[in-house]
């Protein structure tokens, strides 16, 4: 069967101006199901990772107002909570879309771990804000309790930083292969895996660091041997001069000319950028893969090539058309 890795963006669970309910995420992850059973249905053998930015920022509010009532707990447990919870939502989702199609495969949540590394450099400058906003006086307050580090984010106030460490290696690798050998269509590696550091007897352990689900997507892709990677996400195609009246979008790009307009800028960092990294990543690793970027409504026709951004490796000659950087 053609292995697929798909990575969920976030408006695969919350759309735009939700408040999250749990009524409201199972119907969006219902919706998302129904894309996913088409693929399956037409043949295609997926392993689903998606991301969790609201629903582990919500768990931290909680950690924060039931403070004095529960012990908080640590930022990877908000990230296996989340796993599991995102991943019994398709489970059940997927589950039925499945049933109602005649399709008998089981659908298994993994909790995933994914290894980083402790020298990265992101523990020198942590930059993922996560969390509540507090007023300044009480930022500075819970850093000399708690060592956390605090950050202004302009008008809405301070927010908690973290580390966004490089992932390495899935740690549960093998239990996914297992998994994927059983029949399962396996979902894992949610919100990136649950970050862990390999100390030097052997023992992993948890970190308080959030790892990109783009980034951790294209290395679950590539140690799964996948031959595509399908990012799913809030918008048709990756954008030249987005956001101006230039804009113009990609649909087949190669690896390098992909690299030439990142270099330009045309990717903000805390959304595109890592899409096209992991593309990237991916792309070049394996000169036979492909990565898609396309809107989660359009999955099969993306994963076809009918939409959505293609990106392809470099033996596929094509031309390079703008080099002007954005305005
Ligand atoms: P996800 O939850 O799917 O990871 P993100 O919000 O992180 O979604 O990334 C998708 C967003 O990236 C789009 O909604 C768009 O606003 C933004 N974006 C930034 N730069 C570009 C670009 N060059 N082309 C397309 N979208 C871009
Ligand atoms: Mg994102």
């Amino acid at each position: 069967m053609r292995r697929i890795v798909v990575a969920l963006g976030g408006n695969a669970i919350i759309q735009a101006g939700q408040r999250g309910t749990a009524d409201e995420q199972q119907a969006n992850v219902d919706l998302t199901c129904r894309q996913l059973a088409e693929l399956v249905a037409a043949g295609y053998e997926l392993i689903i990772t998606h991301g969790n930015g609201p629903q582990v920022g919500n768990l931290l509010v909680k950690n924060e107002l039931a403070r004095e009532v529960v012990p908080p707990v640590p930022l990877h447990w908000c990230v296996a909570q989340t796993q599991a919870t995102i991943g019994f939502m398709i489970q059940q989702a997927l589950g039925f879309e499945l049933q109602q199609r005649g399709i008998q495969r089981s659908v298994a949540t993994l909790v995933t771990r994914t290894e980083v590394r402790p020298d990265d450099p992101a523990w020198q400058d942590p930059t993922k804000p996560i969390g509540l906003y507090y007023p300044e006086e009480r930022a500075r307050e819970i850093m000399a309790a708690t060592g956390q580090v605090w950050k202004p984010q302009g008008s809405r106030g301070w927010r908690r930083v973290v580390p966004s460490p490089d992932p390495v290696a899935i740690v549960d690798r093998e239990a996914i292969e297992l998994l994927i050998a059983s029949g399962a269509i396996v979902v894992a590696c949610g919100g990136g895996g649950i970050p862990v550091i390999r100390r030097p007897d052997g023992r992993y352990e948890g970190v308080e660091a959030v790892i990109d689900k783009d980034l951790a997507a294209a290395l679950l892709a590539h140690e799964l041997r996948a031959e595509a990677l399908l990012i799913l996400t809030d918008v048709p195609n990756v954008m030249l001069f987005y956001g101006t009246p230039s804009a113009r979008p990609l649909q087949q790009v190669t690896v390098s000319e992909l690299r030439h307009y990142q270099a330009e800028g045309h990717f903000a960092s805390g959304s595109m950028g890592p899409k096209v990294e992991a593309a990237i990543r991916f792309v070049s690793q394996d000169g036979h893969r492909r990565a898609i970027i396309a809107a989660l409504d359009h999955a099969r026709d993306a994963l076809e090539g009918r939409c959505g951004t293609q990106v392809l490796p470099d033996n596929e000659l094509r031309r390079v058309i703008t080099t002007a950087p954005p305005s």
